[in-house]
């Protein structure tokens, strides 16, 4: 075994690993176990962004499924309707997600948009779930915002391309602290707004959702293994529109945390 393999093999010790650590300060949550050793993955491996919840806890985020057209007002006023056969989504990456109050104005855009959302957080992964079962992997719920380049998307709409350039950038999902269901319980109906700069934007009720949390869980669920750390932002209600840099944003669903940020 050459000198390079066995450093891949050997564990770094605990106590290096924690100078490492302390070096960095960050603290590195791949860890990878092998034969009973916990070891830290690659120094340079991505950090998954962590939420916290309303009893101060953190958690990784793991992937991001975003839901389009779940309200019928807004699929109107995207000029599309729901489509009741099945839910239609897109991902963004882990690392698009945001909890910090200023958020970064993306280039490549003129028209940046405003979508506030319900997000659920799943809890327990699964296979195939049922809905009953998808209720119960429901980990908690937050207020978040799926940022887009319209004007990428009319473009990609056109052009019969994929969402990406439009959906996935730095920054483009805020969110704010998650609250736990064993909190809230199960949300079924709640108002959620977003005003900009003090002024309505957008109003519904999350009741108005063509495919309800569980069912989107479930059906999500039936194309991909589940994870701990999953992350649904579940669509948006009328009103979406144009914010510029210096604008605040302030979303709010009855019984979650307000999320209150800055373009910057
Ligand atoms: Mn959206």
């Amino acid at each position: 075994m050459n000198k390079t393999t066995m450093s891949l093999v050997l564990p770094l010790s605990m106590t290096a690993w924690k100078v490492v650590e302390r070096f960095n300060g960050l603290v590195n949550s791949h860890q990878k176990s092998i034969r009973g050793f916990v070891i830290p993955m690659n120094w340079n491996s991505p950090l998954h962004p962590e939420f916290l919840t309303t009893d101060g806890r953190r958690f990784s985020v793991n992937r991001v499924f975003c839901i389009a057209k779940n309200y019928e007002e807004h699929a109107k006023e995207m000029g599309g309707e729901i489509d009741r056969k099945s839910p239609f989504y897109f991902q963004k990456s882990f690392d698009a997600v945001t909890f910090e109050p200023n958020v970064r104005y993306p280039t490549y855009t003129d028209d940046l948009h405003h979508e506030v959302e319900l997000v659920a957080v799943v809890g327990k992964g699964g296979r195939n779930l049922s809905l009953a079962d998808a209720e119960t992997v429901i980990f908690g719920y937050a207020v978040g915002i799926d940022f887009t380049r319209r004007d990428r998307q009319m473009e990609a709409k056109e052009k019969g391309r994929p969402w990406e350039v439009a959906k996935n950038f730095d920054d483009s999902g805020a969110m704010g602290v998650v609250t736990p269901k064993t909190e809230i319980g199960l949300m079924r109906d709640a108002v959620i707004t977003l005003e900009v700069n003090g002024e309505l934007r957008q109003s519904g009720d999350i009741k108005q959702m063509a495919y309800n949390v569980a069912e989107l869980i479930a059906f999500l669920s039936t194309l991909q293994e589940l994870k701990s750390g999953d992350l649904i932002y579940t669509g948006t209600p009328s009103g979406v529109g144009r914010v510029i840099c210096g604008d605040r944003l302030v979303g709010k669903i009855d019984g979650l945390v307000t999320l209150d940020i800055c373009l910057v």
